[in-house]
């Protein structure tokens, strides 16, 4: 996939899009792509979200051409580079604090008569109340109250430099203290005037996302704006309908924190994608079920494949069925067998890998490949009348023996880490299992 960085290079290279259609497009594309012409079954949002928010990380083409337009921005914002500024702003009227900030695009119109400006305008319009909700640190009254010429200097003096703590609030500075800042008394009082007017909104005091990810940042501020859009972006989607669903079936809540380890840590237990795909699947409900399968096709028939009596649902099919109830009691009881302790039978355990304190730290990732080659195989029988055996199931996790080998050679984890994930495992293979393989 070398079609991002084409993509990126120019976006990069030209902000000049007026209208957005046309990532309408290229984002129909995509998914027409990423689900080979069938219908999509997860929303575009939460396929583009961060992996660690338990998302897909595909990219959002629109998102990086606004990142780009940051990293544009970035000059208008910091007031450093003189020779872009007077390039790009060859007929400002005013300082592009003016334009940016004090709505001066409204007075001087021919702002807008530039390609380049109108399009990365339009991006930050967009943006700026998201990103700066009070009065930035980094705006310099000075230089939107400034004429602009060309040639002018550099050093404007920012909000963060002039303002200073007085009790709980921030204030302008004397006249003294600004003395090397103002030019004169007339000077000081323009700036009064502006500070007057900023202190109705109020100041921001820490330093905001913006000023940390794109202004302060010397390297990869492309990637590092495109997450903190990606986060506006997606944070309405954060309690997702599948985690609802979850919730509804299971008869409680899983916590918040719960899910973020999940994604977090959880998935990480080992590098093979077709493990990682399986909780996401589950996460997001996937498997298609007589129910929902009945609804598309108009048919009466919505029972479940196993028992062939009750409701096929998505829960149903997967815990609350009395032949998969029996299923995960067989891998239930070989795991008291492998850990030499009683535990919990909780769904969330089973079927989403969200063990909590359920098994103790040492012994959590084997659950969670134990439960994963258990689903795995399940879902090889899914549509069909027939459970995976249990000799299926052990050959299955000594498959995924090797695979954590691979895993922890990858990552240069050392043996021992390994060994020691394992060696319940072995153990157990030796006392009760016919496969005499390892
Ligand atoms: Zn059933």
């Amino acid at each position: 996939m070398n079609v991002l960085p084409r993509m990126l290079f120019l976006f990069q290279s030209l902000q000049i899009l007026d209208k957005m259609d046309c990532f309408k497009k290229w984002q129909r594309d995509i998914s027409r792509f990423v689900w080979q012409g069938k219908k999509p079954r997860i929303k575009f949002k939460i396929l583009t979200d961060a992996k660690d928010r338990g998302g897909f990380a595909l990219p959002d083409l629109k998102l990086y051409y606004k990142s780009a337009a940051f990293c544009w921005l970035k000059e208008w914002l910091l007031l450093e580079n003189t020779d872009i500024l007077d390039l790009e702003g060859f007929n400002n009227v005013f300082g592009w604090h003016a334009y940016l900030w004090y709505d001066k695009v409204k007075a001087h119109k021919a702002f807008k008569n530039h390609i380049v400006r109108k399009a990365l305008l339009n991006v930050w319009i967009r943006y700026k109340d998201l990103l700066e909700n009070k009065t930035p640190r980094w705006l310099s009254p000075m230089e939107a109250k400034a004429q602009k010429r060309l040639n002018m200097e550099a050093k404007w003096p920012k909000y963060w430099e002039i303002l200073e703590q007085e009790g709980d609030k921030l204030k302008l500075q004397s006249f003294e203290k600004l003395k090397d800042k103002a030019r004169d008394w007339l000077h000081y009082y323009q700036i009064m005037e502006a500070y007057n007017l900023d202190k109705k909104v109020g100041f921001q005091v820490e330093k905001s996302k913006l000023e940390t990810e794109l202004l302060e940042s010397k390297t990869k501020i492309l990637s590092k704006m495109y997450n903190l859009l990606l986060k506006w972006n997606t944070q309405d989607e954060t309690v997702k309908s599948a985690m609802i669903k979850w919730a509804q079936d299971l008869g409680h809540n899983i916590m918040f924190a719960d899910w973020e380890q999940l994604w977090t840590t959880g998935m990480k237990f080992m590098a093979c994608n077709a493990l990682k795909e399986n909780i996401m699947k589950m996460i997001y409900r996937w498997y298609m079920t007589p129910v929902k399968l009945a609804k598309i096709y108009h048919s009466p028939n919505n029972k479940c494949w196993k028992c062939k009596e009750n409701e096929g649902t998505f829960f149903h099919l997967w815990w609350t069925c009395p032949r998969i109830k029996a299923f995960w009691e067989i891998i239930y009881n070989e795991l008291k067998k492998v850990f030499k302790y009683i535990f919990l039978k909780k769904p969330e355990a089973f079927l989403l890998g969200i063990v909590g304190q359920l098994v103790p730290k040492k012994d959590r990732t084997f659950f969670m490949y134990a439960t994963t080659a258990a689903r795995i195989l399940f879902a090889k029988y899914w549509k069909t009348q027939d459970l995976p055996t249990l000799e299926e199931w052990q050959m299955k996790a000594m498959d995924y023996m090797e695979l954590a080998e691979m895993t922890g050679r990858i990552r240069d984890q050392g043996e021992e880490s390994m060994e020691e994930d394992w060696k319940k495992f072995k153990d157990y293979l030796q006392k009760y299992c016919k496969i005499n393989e390892c």
